[in-house]
């Protein structure tokens, strides 16, 4: 009898002729690779199977440093995240840091909703706190404008939260590090960029600090 091809078989085969296809084309890229990395971007964006970031930016290995987490969030208190921003601002000296949300988020669709969903509902809390915190924006629009409106608010503020961290701060001032929020459109694959208002009260600025010259 035959042996069946699982679906594990079928994905080393196609690892395996993607990976000799990439080195007849570019026969330089593994053992640079091997070598080191040195990512211009750094990538916060959601778990999502339909947003893979290198897929829909059309790069190769190497050209990105990555954090995914269901609704690219940025807690203050999350080691993981926390642990990829330091080491790609400090040690890789990205210059751009991304965050990207995306339309119909289920992550997002959850916190809008009330259904009790286990351990996942505590790392939601972000996204709800996101949703209470522009309730007046989101009150009388459809289900579906509501998604759309609350996954713009979470990049809006997950690069807040990423601008307040020090080591940002500190990388914005001295080599003119930049963060951007985008939003991914699943339904059509393009990445559209947000305007993300800067947060004065917060000291929260997109540039170099413009009170720091007369500080
Ligand atoms: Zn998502």
């Amino acid at each position: 009898m035959a042996c069946e091809k699982t679906i594990l078989d079928d994905l080393l085969c196609r690892n395996h002729e993607w990976a000799q296809r990439t080195a007849e084309t570019n026969p330089a890229l593994f053992p640079a690779l091997a070598v080191g990395q040195s990512p211009k971007i750094l990538w916060f964006g959601c778990s999502d199977s339909r947003v893979p970031e290198t897929t829909v930016l059309d790069l190769m290995p190497g050209e990105v440093f990555v954090h995914r987490n269901i609704a690219n969030i940025l807690p203050s208190t999350d080691l993981s995240s926390l642990s990829v921003l330091q080491y790609a601002v400090e040690v890789l000296q990205v210059q751009h840091i991304i965050v990207c949300g995306h339309y119909a988020c289920g992550g997002v669709n959850a916190a809008l909703g009330q259904k009790k969903l286990g351990l996942i509902d505590s790392w939601l809390r972000n996204v709800r706190e996101v949703r209470a915190k522009y309730e007046k924006e989101l009150e009388g629009l459809s289900q579906k404008e509501q998604s759309k409106k609350l996954v713009e608010f979470n990049v809006i503020e997950q690069v807040r939260s990423v601008l307040k961290n020090a080591n940002v701060q500190e990388a914005i001032e001295e080599r003119g590090l930049e963060v951007h929020g985008w939003v991914y459109d699943v339904g059509c694959g393009e990445c559209h960029v947000l305007q993300c208002p800067e947060d004065p009260e917060a000291h929260v600025f997109m540039v170099k600090n413009p009170r720091a010259e007369l500080e």
